[in-house]
């Protein structure tokens, strides 16, 4: 029988677009840091440092997990019982809780809401801090209304004039109204990366995945995190006034008021997706001294940084940055199960948000049970993954520096925090090699790297997605010296090959 080609239909201009490097392999195995892919009859080790995109802490089919898996799926657990008690859900909040409090001392509980994805936990993050602001607008609404009822009180009595309330308050309720109506604004820094959603793709610097849906939802103001006082002048800039009309003394005044038309500064401690950087300290103060001013809240986005991959639960926890909202993803899900939850301050809580937003798949047994379990093996041993994160991640930090001083034509940074590393190679628009120009201009340079190292090293590496000349290392916490030896002399081989040749093997044939 002749063999008819399977049409491609799953995203088949992808497909294409990781042949062109070299990187379209399907793997077939996974275990601990490594994939395997097929070729004959045999396995093809890969050493994986891409690490699901963050959502491997404990590597590929982690065996307690697998297993624990195993065993629900064999018990019959029901996993869609939705409207029902979830205390498997309730066990991971209170595990969250008194992680969060260990690590930032917070005495405050924090609420979970549960979701499917990163991008939409943020989302979810997005709605409830516009539930928040929307409650604020009310009693301002509210409040207005009160004072213009009394100025025409006042007018009746004859002790101000009538026709100079009316006025008053038609242009100040044509105004109100406006400002009403508008969509509210978000803060978040340039470079961020928090989902591809409707809404979270506004929050996501990379005009790429946002110009064309800007027009979808609500839109961020961008700071730059290295200018100290830029978040002030952004809000300074933005800022609006509500008209309040006062009858006082016998006379009309038309007050301003400060309109809230910042639903949240939503960030990442550490840029993932923008090219691993970590979040400078003045910034993380400024937005903390303005978010409190101005009674924003502040939503940490812990979805690629968080559950222990920079040697503390929270990324934040290292710089002083507090959440009202937290939102965690990735590895919460242990490499298994698709798991996310934001987590509101209780003193923010609204809890008609409970009615208002669901879904048919957030809170499950299954996610929730496996997200149980990896809390569990997270805190066990007195904190060992998180020391384990820190001490492989400091290893592979200094072998990437010394990679960096041995080639400071090729390699123009190293940068990250524990399991969470980034290594940045030079531009190469201006290169002797045509090879080289050439792949620079595409665009998809670090995916030419990536490639490079799968085909001759048997390494999976990736660009961040919206900093394409920076490597990621995103290994899990089980990554082992000879692992880190391997990477490294694989690594010297690609930059002798951009700064000795003309990078010709950068480009698959
Ligand atoms: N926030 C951050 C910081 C992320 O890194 C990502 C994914 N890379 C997301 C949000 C979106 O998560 P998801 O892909 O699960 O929607």
């Amino acid at each position: 029988m002749t063999e008819v080609a399977v049409e491609e239909l799953a995203e088949p201009y992808l497909r294409g677009v990781l042949a062109t490097a070299g990187l379209d392999v399907e793997y077939v195995r996974g275990e601990g840091d490594t994939l395997y892919y097929r070729r004959g009859d045999e396995e093809v080790p890969v050493l994986d440092l891409v690490g699901g995109y963050g959502s491997t802490m404990f590597g590929h089919s982690h065996p307690e997990l697998v297993a624990y898996a195993r065993e629900l799926l064999a018990a019959g657990t029901p996993i869609h019982a939705q409207f029902s008690r979830h205390p498997y859900a309730n066990d991971v909040a209170a595990g969250l809780n008194r992680i969060i409090r260990r690590e930032t001392g917070s005495d405050e509980s924090y609420f979970a809401i549960f979701a499917n994805s990163g991008a939409e936990a943020i989302e979810a993050a997005m709605k409830h801090a516009e539930l928040e602001r929307y409650a604020r607008v009310e009693g301002l609404r509210a409040e207005i209304a009160a004072h213009a009822e009394a100025a025409r009180a006042a007018a009746a009595d004859g002790v101000v004039d009538a026709g100079e309330v009316d006025a008053a308050v038609a242009e100040a309720t044509a105004h109100n109204e406006a400002l009403f109506a508008a969509t509210p604004l978000f803060l978040a820094p340039v470079g961020s990366f928090h989902g591809k959603l409707a809404g979270s793709t506004q929050l996501t610097y990379n005009p790429v995945y946002r110009a064309v849906f800007s027009a979808l939802a609500a839109q961020a103001r961008f700071v730059p995190v290295d200018e100290p006082g830029a978040i002030d002048d952004v809000v300074r800039s933005e800022s609006r006034w509500l008209h309040d009309v006062v009858a006082d003394g016998g006379r009309v005044t038309v007050v301003r008021r400060p309109f809230p038309r910042f639903c949240a500064v939503v960030l990442e401690p550490i840029l993932g997706e923008g090219g691993i950087h970590e979040m400078p300290e003045a910034f993380v103060q400024d937005v903390q001294r303005l978010a409190g001013e101005l009674d924003i809240p502040v939503v940490v986005d812990e979805i690629q940084t968080g559950m222990g991959r920079t040697g503390a639960f929270l990324a934040s926890s290292h710089l002083g940055l507090r959440g009202d909202y937290y939102a965690l993803a990735k590895s919460l899900g242990g490499g298994i199960a698709k798991a996310a939850v934001m987590l509101v301050k209780a003193s923010r809580y609204q809890s008609s948000f409970e009615m208002m937003h669901s879904s048919t798949f957030a809170k499950d047994s299954f996610s929730c049970l496996i997200a149980g379990k990896v809390l569990d093996l997270l805190e066990a041993g007195d904190g060992e993954v998180y020391r384990a994160a820190e001490e492989r991640g400091t290893e592979l930090l200094d072998a990437l520096r010394g990679l960096r001083t041995e080639f400071p034509e090729v390699l123009t940074d190293v940068r990250g925090r524990g399991l969470m590393i980034g290594l940045e190679f030079a531009e190469q628009g201006e290169a002797g090699s045509g090879i080289l120009r050439e792949l620079h201009g595409s665009g998809f340079f670090g995916y030419y790297l990536a490639g490079f190292l799968l085909r001759e090293h048997g390494i999976r590496t990736f660009p961040t997605s919206s900093a394409v000349h920076t490597l990621r290392f995103e290994p899990s916490a089980l990554i082992s010296s000879a692992d880190i030896a391997r990477l490294t002399e694989a690594l010297r081989d690609l930059c002798r090959e951009i700064r000795d040749t003309d990078g010709g093997r950068l480009a698959p044939v």
